[in-house]
């Protein structure tokens, strides 16, 4: 599955999707002929959704977009991009508080492979107080997700807490 064009990768854990993460995939689709949403699945990490759970519910939201794709990837998002020929990792800038963390997985990634350049995508004022945690957070406490994430996730959201 090599892509062609200017491809890019969008790693993230998407545990769920939200709609900050809808609006990187949005206004970066227009930028690159190819965005592969990529769950980053590491198996300590404990989810709500399974990886068969989040990737059907990703395509489900982008369904719409036609040069967005799916994927899971297990191990180093690096290597998944090579794989795949991509040359940009998307990631997403909220607060303060992500810089420190997106910087050094930027350099960790460019040690690992200098070709591939972090490019990272300020949130949308809108929503960059939107994370996945604070959705499963307020789901947890039967509070509204209207405005958090699409009105699909956050009925799946719910079932979870039922
Ligand atoms: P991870 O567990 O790798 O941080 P996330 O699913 O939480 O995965 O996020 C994936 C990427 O999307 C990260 O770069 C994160 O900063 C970014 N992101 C998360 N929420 C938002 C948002 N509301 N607006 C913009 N970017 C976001």
């Amino acid at each position: 599955m090599k892509t062609t064009g200017r491809a890019a990768v969008y790693p993230g854990s998407f545990d769920p999707i939200t709609l900050g993460h809808l609006d990187i995939i949005r206004r970066t689709s227009k930028l690159y002929d190819e965005i592969t949403i990529v769950i980053a699945a590491s198996p300590d990490k404990q989810a709500l959704f399974s990886i068969e759970e989040r990737i059907a519910m990703i395509q489900a939201e982008v369904a719409d977009c036609k040069n967005c794709k799916v994927a899971a990837h297990p191990g180093l998002t690096v290597e998944y991009a090579k794989r795949i020929g991509a040359q940009v990792i998307i990631r997403g800038l909220r607060a303060v508080v992500d810089f420190e963390y997106e910087v050094s997985m930027a350099n960790v990634n460019r040690k690992l492979a200098p070709e591939i350049e972090t490019v990272l995508f300020l949130a949308g004022p809108e929503f960059d107080f939107i994370s996945s945690r604070v959705v499963k957070e307020v789901a947890r406490h039967r509070g509204s997700l209207e405005g958090l994430v699409s009105p699909a996730v956050a009925k799946a959201v719910q079932l979870k807490f039922a």
